[in-house]
């Protein structure tokens, strides 16, 4: 069974072709620049690389360009798009609604569309993609919507309800939904089976550390917590989010600055976290070189996301009553050995010892860092949510 997997934006469309008979990646690529030009990059497992300019006014033309890549030419790894038994979709927001993944159907697309006010730059453009899919591959094309959310419906009330009137929970949905759910899954599952322990057994923290970060408490297999809350702002500092805040500061710099509450959401959204601390950049490859020619800001952002990530890591070992395993994953937890390590020293009193050696050689594979003796064994574990969305997909279309 083949089964290809999207992940669209309003502008973009990411793509892999996986074949499930080995969960082998056949092609992928990123079609780009979607009603504004058009550009295709696509990639085939033999290491064949075209990028192209074609017009892309909608995303059925990018569709059609990448089953072309699919099925002509020298990318060609299928004979026919019939023999896409499948299509995942992944699908930022399922709310309350959608507490697993689930067949598409019209009432899906229009539930994922009503979900708009949660989360306004994500689902439109993914039911337009879903939408403008359907119409290419025809109706009798399985798919299937993966959310970012869904993992995270197992959190007690005690973890999604906010401090503010109950009223805003039961009139606008305000509470704590989390996102990353695919990732947090899909590494908190390995690493079950690394520690060689059913996961209804173990008590594990998920570090998804990139652009966006966030760390979730899994106990038995269920998310309890997480970092992110309504929207993906809250939790850590990321790349340019500010991560979780006094909120007493956003009217206040609304009011000393002259600013609406869109410009707020943009600062808080992109100008703050690692690019407002080091006012340098957004990516921690940067910060680590400034910091490591001397730059304090620099250092002071590194300073402030690792006493972060430690601090979440011992309240979610207090709030699962004990910790098992712990992970990092994402482009700052594969590849930030010192970020991982400094994080996890010093936590020796909660049964956490890690290795330097083992830590630097940990990267970009899934390997144990953790001393022999430790209580808790600690893992890089990489994560793969176009895999994740793959399987759902086979396995609810296969019912
Ligand atoms: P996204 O959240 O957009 O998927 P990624 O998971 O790819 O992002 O993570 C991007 C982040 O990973 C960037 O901050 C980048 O600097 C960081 N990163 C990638 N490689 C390294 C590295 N070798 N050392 C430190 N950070 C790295």
């Amino acid at each position: 069974m083949k089964i290809l997997v999207i992940n669209a934006g309003s502008s973009s469309l990411k793509y892999q072709l996986i074949d499930m008979e080995n969960e082998k990646v056949l092609a992928k690529g990123l079609c780009e620049r979607i009603g504004i030009s058009g550009n295709i990059s696509h990639k085939t497992a033999d290491g064949k690389k075209v990028e192209k300019e074609l017009p892309f006014p909608t995303h059925k033309e990018a569709f059609l360009a990448l089953i072309d890549m699919l099925t002509k030419g020298e990318t060609k790894v299928i004979d026919d798009m019939k023999e896409i038994s499948a299509v995942g979709h992944r699908v930022v927001h399922g709310s309350e609604t959608f507490k697993n993944s689930i067949r598409i159907t019209d009432e899906v697309i229009q539930t994922i569309i009503d979900l708009k006010d949660l989360s306004p730059l994500h689902n439109p453009p993914q039911a337009v993609a879903i939408k403008a899919c359907q119409e290419v591959f025809g109706k009798d094309t399985p798919m299937v919507a993966v959310f970012d959310t869904s993992f995270h419906q197992t959190m007690p009330e005690k973890a999604y309800i906010y401090g503010v009137p109950y009223e805003y929970y039961e009139k606008y949905h305000v509470r704590r939904y989390g996102f990353h759910g695919t990732s947090h899954r899909f590494v908190s599952a390995r690493l079950a089976e690394l520690v060689g322990k059913p996961a209804s057994e173990l008590k594990l923290i998920s570090c998804h550390l990139g652009n966006g970060s966030s760390i979730t408490a899994v106990d038995g297999g269920k998310s309890v917590d997480t970092t992110m809350g309504f929207t993906p702002l809250d939790g850590i500092i990321m790349g340019t989010r500010s991560g979780g805040i006094d909120p007493s500061i956003v009217t206040f710099l609304a009011d000393k600055e002259n600013k609406t509450p869109a410009e707020m959401s943009d600062i808080l959204n992109k100008k703050s976290g690692f690019l407002g601390i080091s006012g340098l950049s957004s990516d921690c490859r940067d910060i680590e070189a400034a910091a490591h020619e001397g730059n304090h800001r620099a250092q002071l952002t590194l300073d402030v996301v690792k006493y972060q990530i430690k601090k979440i890591i011992g309240s979610y070992a207090a709030a699962m009553g004990g910790v098992d395993g712990i992970l990092f994953t994402g482009g700052i937890g594969e590849n930030s050995a010192s970020l991982r390590y400094d994080v996890c020293s010093g936590l020796e009193f909660m049964g956490v010892k890690v290795d330097k050696e083992l830590c630097d050689n940990a990267s970009r594979k899934e390997a144990k860092f953790s001393t022999p003796d430790s209580k808790v064994e600690v893992w890089v574990v990489p994560t793969d949510e176009e895999l994740l969305i793959a399987r759902d997909t086979a396995e609810i279309v296969g019912k």
